[in-house]
């Protein structure tokens, strides 16, 4: 029933909003056409999220999932490669839980964030950190040392957004080192979700964390709050059980369509297929992940050969450091000269805006112009700067030109890595209207002639020296990589 009626909808979208003046040819025409049409995306998103369901990097539902990508794949008659990689640092919360005493006697919800430590009935006294600012930690003083230290975090709902999802990282990667340098037992943050809600984002130092670090229910956190700032005296009593430490094999899938005249010109167009598992991992980033799929699927349907070659990438390891799509760039190095673009998509379901270009300004004029195949579904806006937090980051390290789809936040941030983070967050229609923008996209860089050379170390480096992309790589726990020459473009 859904399905007939947005089927209509999308008729209507066809003839009202995408204006045939502005269609660049005959096979954009088709392909976004096909893109509109009755394509089994929601199927495919139900599959991935609902039954196999959240996808860590090092868990068996991560491996089902590759299982599951090479079969989409190879049923829609696209050549499809697995590439294995090392992941350096497993990490699986197993068991947690905490409770409060003292004063006053209760159970609190907690999930560690990865990479913390184990913690076996570690008992604390537990402090009001306030938010964890320089002032708070001169307040608490010698306190600090042993002591859990509960951080107060403001609300993210819709209404704040990507905005405070960015600052949430950028505190973490103040508050962890201050409260380590302070001596403390463990860092708890308030949830800033809603009500009970629960996520979970990476500790500030990545894999080389070496505390416990957890995250309270909001309406827990307040509770406990209120209580120390009436001077009660409490500690909270934790256990984390974690699998963690050693190195293992993860995959990319890799679906291709080898360009006709010529194929050694790579356009990469990719999403991570692997999630955080309290949810099942839909807006971030199944929703994406099925959208490529679909598009390589209707393209090879329709039969339509590009001028170059297609890859459409499903990276692995992404939430655990970015890893898939940077070891992508040690086992492609020969080949990078050669990648005209590489392109993440993964900010959920809401309406594609434009792109972010990465710090290369000559591709704003590249993608407006094959957006106009698409100019109904606009306006479309370019923004010039470079984002870490995705796939794309190593490629731009490696100097080869990259973007990021920019989607309006919806309710992405919301949602982020929360147990919300399932089938139903999908918006379905714009889902289908995002497909025809990444299609129009995609198949104006598979047909193009234009391209943009691949920049050294040093026009690497002046990019990140006239922009805020060390604090960035700071805040995703990806700069020593590039520091040490572990990551990265060094000739
Ligand atoms: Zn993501």
């Amino acid at each position: 029933m859904r399905i007939t009626i947005l089927r209509s909808l999308f008729t209507i979208a066809a003839l009202t909003l995408i204006s045939p003046a502005a269609v660049a040819n005959d096979n954009t025409e088709r392909l976004i056409a096909a893109m509109l049409g009755d394509t089994p995306v929601v199927e495919d998103l139900h599959e991935l999220t609902d039954t196999i369901g959240g996808r860590l990097t090092g868990s068996a539902a991560n491996r089902d999932a590759v299982a599951w990508a090479v079969a989409k794949f190879r049923q829609a008659g696209i050549s499809v490669a697995t590439e294995d990689f090392e992941m350096p640092y497993q990490w699986q919360e197993k068991v947690v839980y905490a409770s409060v005493s003292g004063d006053i006697d209760f159970g609190v919800g907690v999930v560690a964030k990865p990479f913390s430590t184990s913690a076996n009935a570690l008992k604390a006294p537990l402090l009001d950190a306030g938010s964890g600012s320089e002032e708070d930690f001169a307040r608490l003083g010698d306190a600090a040392d042993g002591a859990w230290l509960l951080v107060e975090t403001p609300v993210l709902d819709d209404a704040v957004g990507l905005d405070g999802l960015f600052a949430e990282y950028n505190d973490a990667a103040a508050i962890e080192p201050r409260a380590f340098a302070a001596g403390v037992a463990g860092v708890v943050y308030m949830s800033s979700r809603p009500r009970n809600l629960l996520f979970r984002h990476n500790a500030a130092l990545g894999s080389r964390n070496e505390h416990p670090l957890l995250v309270m229910e909001r309406e827990d956190a307040k509770r406990v709050m209120r209580l120390l700032r009436a001077g009660r005296n409490l500690s909270l009593t934790a256990t984390i059980e974690v699998e963690d430490g050693y190195a293992y094999t993860a995959t990319n899938v890799i679906g291709e369509i080898r360009g006709k005249s010529r194929p050694d010109e790579i356009v990469l167009f990719g999403a991570h297929l692997d999630s955080h598992d309290l949810g099942t991992g839909a807006l971030d980033n199944g929703v994406n992940v099925v959208m490529l799929i679909d598009i390589a699927r209707q393209i090879t349907r329709l039969g339509l050969r590009p001028e170059r070659t297609i890859r459409f990438v499903l990276w692995n390891g992404e939430e655990q450091g970015l890893v898939g799509s940077w070891q992508y760039t040690e086992q492609h190095e020969a080949e990078l000269d050669n990648h005209i673009v590489s392109a993440s998509f993964d900010i959920g379901s809401g309406r594609t805006t434009g792109f972010f270009t990465g710090g290369r300004p000559d591709l704003v004029s590249m993608v407006d112009d094959y957006l106009t195949a698409v100019a109904g579904l606009g306006p479309f806006h370019q923004i010039d700067v470079p984002l870490v937090g995705t796939d794309n980051f190593d490629f731009m390290i490696e100097g080869v030109p990259n973007l990021i789809a920019n989607q309006s936040d919806a309710n992405y941030a919301s949602n982020y890595h929360a147990e919300s983070d399932t089938f139903d967050k999908v918006d379905q229609q714009q889902l289908r209207l995002n497909s025809v923008i990444a299609a129009a996209v995609i198949w104006g860089f598979a047909n193009d002639t234009a391209r943009l050379p691949r920049q050294s170390h040093e026009e690497i480096e002046a990019l990140i020296g006239s922009t805020d992309l060390e604090q960035q790589m700071k805040n995703f726990a990806v700069w020593d990589g590039w520091a040490d020459g572990t990551r990265g473009r060094h000739e």
